[in-house]
């Protein structure tokens, strides 16, 4: 009985693999399929990142998102379902993409074919792994084979690869690191904007360290019955224990994780909750022998509950963030392998062109490019394809990406970020600038990474001083550019900061002698009033003092905050190396 089930198992792979050559033939480039479940594509809907669903009569749809990002979900096959997208918002196209029903054919074979062989994959390995026992609940909603994807697959992002490099090292010989005693993290979370690969790199690093995949969304559960998530968070990871060393990947933490502001949250709440305690549970019941790897993604770190980020949870941040023209140029690279290109495109000069995109819009861009010359029968890909391609894409970004990119005044941007660096440099030259950027990330545009050394205790009067010049190197240098009346909200941030920092020297620290050694907290507790309008003065005025210092220094130092712009101009990004020599030249 076994035997036949697998001669016939063979016989079918073999045709499969024949009609697959066939399909090839017609198409020339197979999306490859990432599916998301029912209740996750609701989700979506309604949170309004859904571009375009594309109806048909397959057992799956293909769903594009407003981030350019293209997935599969159940077809509903419900009379009432296109009504009901197109009265939120959605776009709804019943055409599918084929203008010929070669092309028709030849999809919907890859599909088929595709779906048939995942099928099998998933089965048969499952069957392998399990011993017989096919657990489908887990299956369907968790496992995933690694498809053999390397950190070779990632392009850019050169930073988060490197910090998870001595994770792929520990799930390779977590014994090596138990002997010692080492606790390596059990939970790591990647953050940044959609798009930007977090999934990509998770599945890089089990593909690195040849250890299976298992992956989840957070909000998977946020419309299932209470229990029902902790159940199935628990049920992964049984499957992932019994497998021993994995990766466990959980998107969209945030779904779970958010957290709590004021006053309870409704509906959905509990389910919430106990679906998170039983991730935390799950988490801190494994031993560091076992090689179990938890990675989370979200886009935003800041909005998520504490308690998963403590030490021994989560206690692992990296950032994913949007890349820069170099970043783009390598993403490019790789998704126009094995596609045919004309020599009228020019990578380096689409990838300057492309500012503010994600991987994902990359990958979508050059994917419409690839479609639009198989509609026109090309020998190739060519530029006016993908300027369409382009326009498609940015079409699709979600309004606020939109606006920021069209708004974008990179000089703006490129000046103030130089500012920040060549006061940080030039007031304390200890201070490590490590990487300036006018790529925007999830803090706001652009930004500029800093580490002040040496760690200490205390803080001292001259390094609050200094810490608000460096605050105020972005406005200054905006001002001395492009004048007084082009200013820019840009600021925003750095103001409150330093304000804030101003503001406890002199209400907190009795650092400003016209104030003195008062404690105006203590004061306020005790009734005094009317010492407002002497604060904000003192305030102001050692401020004001403080900026035009900061105004000198940029002004006698103009050429090297040209030189700075202007590489971040050309490069978007400038390591510690680069800033260090432009400022000894
Ligand atoms: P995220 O999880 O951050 O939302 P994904 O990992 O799902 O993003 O990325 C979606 C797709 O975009 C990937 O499957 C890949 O095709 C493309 N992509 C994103 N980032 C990169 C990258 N750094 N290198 C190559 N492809 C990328
Ligand atoms: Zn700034």
């Amino acid at each position: 009985m076994f035997k036949k089930m697998n001669k016939k198992v063979a016989v079918i792979a073999c045709c499969v693999l024949t009609a697959l050559v066939c399909a090839a033939v017609y198409m020339t480039t197979l999306p490859t399929k990432v599916s998301i479940t029912y209740i996750n594509f609701l989700s979506k809907v309604d949170k309004g990142m859904v571009d375009t669903v594309y109806l048909n009569d397959k057992p799956d749809i293909k769903v594009k998102l407003k981030d350019g990002t293209v997935v599969y979900t159940d077809n509903p096959r419900d009379e009432g379902f296109k009504e009901e997208l197109l009265k939120k918002g959605v776009k709804v196209d019943e055409m599918e993409f084929a203008s010929t029903w070669q092309n028709a054919v030849g999809f919907g074979a890859g599909i088929l074919i595709f779906g048939m062989i995942g099928y099998f994959v998933i089965t048969n390995t499952a069957r392998q792994r399990s011993g017989g026992l096919l657990d489908i609940s887990v299956v369907s909603n968790g496992q995933e084979i690694d498809r053999g994807i390397s950190f070779a697959n990632v392009a850019g992002n050169e930073e988060a690869k490197e910090s998870v490099s001595d994770i792929v090292d520990f799930l390779k010989e977590p014994d090596k690191y138990s002997k010692y005693g080492a606790r390596m993290p059990r939970g790591i979370i990647f953050y940044g904007p959609p798009g930007t690969g977090k999934t990509l790199l998770a599945r890089a690093v089990a593909g690195e360290a040849k250890v299976p995949f298992y992956a989840m969304s957070g909000s998977d559960f946020v419309q299932v019955y209470v229990g029902v998530g902790a159940g199935r968070v628990r049920d992964l990871f049984k499957k992932a224990r019994q497998t021993g060393k994995c990766v466990i990947f959980i998107d969209e933490i945030d779904a779970l994780g958010k957290k709590r502001e004021g006053g309870g949250i409704s509906g959905g709440n509990d389910e919430r909750e106990q679906t998170l305690n039983a991730l935390l549970s799950e988490m801190s019941g494994f031993k560091d022998s076992d090689g179990i790897v938890v990675i989370a993604a979200t886009n935003r770190l800041d909005t998520l509950d504490e308690a998963l980020l403590r030490p021994g949870r989560f206690d692992r941040h990296i950032e994913v963030g949007l890349p820069d023209v170099n970043g783009r140029y390598e993403i490019l690279k790789m998704h126009v392998k094995n596609k045919p290109v004309s020599d009228s495109v020019n990578l380096k000069k689409v990838a300057e062109q492309t500012v503010f995109f994600s991987g994902a819009m990359l990958e979508s861009m050059i994917n419409e490019a690839a479609i639009l010359a198989a509609k026109r029968r090309a020998r190739a890909i060519e530029k006016e394809d993908i300027d369409k391609a382009f326009y498609t894409v940015l079409a699709g970004a979600e309004k606020k990406d939109r606006s920021a990119i069209a708004n974008i005044d990179r000089k703006i941007t490129a000046y103030h970020e130089a500012g920040h660096a060549i006061v940080a440099k030039l007031i304390s030259p200890e201070n490590k600038v490590t990487k300036v950027t006018i790529i925007p990330s999830t803090k706001g545009a652009g930004g500029y990474t800093m580490n002040i050394p040496p760690d200490r205790m205390y803080r001292t009067k001259k390094d609050m001083e200094k810490d608000i010049m460096v605050s105020l190197g972005g406005r200054c240098a905006e001002e001395i550019v492009f004048g007084e009346d082009n200013i820019t909200t840009g600021a925003s941030g750095d103001i409150e900061r330093a304000t804030e920092t101003v503001l406890s020297m002199v209400k907190r620290f009795g650092m400003n002698k016209n104030t003195g050694l008062i404690s105006y907290d203590v004061l306020y507790k005790n009734s005094f009033n009317g010492i407002n309008d002497k604060i904000l003065d003192e305030c102001k005025n050692k401020l004001d003092e403080l900026y035009s210092e900061v105004k000198s220094l940029l002004i006698e130092n103009m050429g090297k905050l040209d030189c700075i712009a202007n590489a971040l101009l050309e490069k978007e990004t400038l390591e510690e190396e680069e800033i260090d020599s432009i400022i000894a030249a």
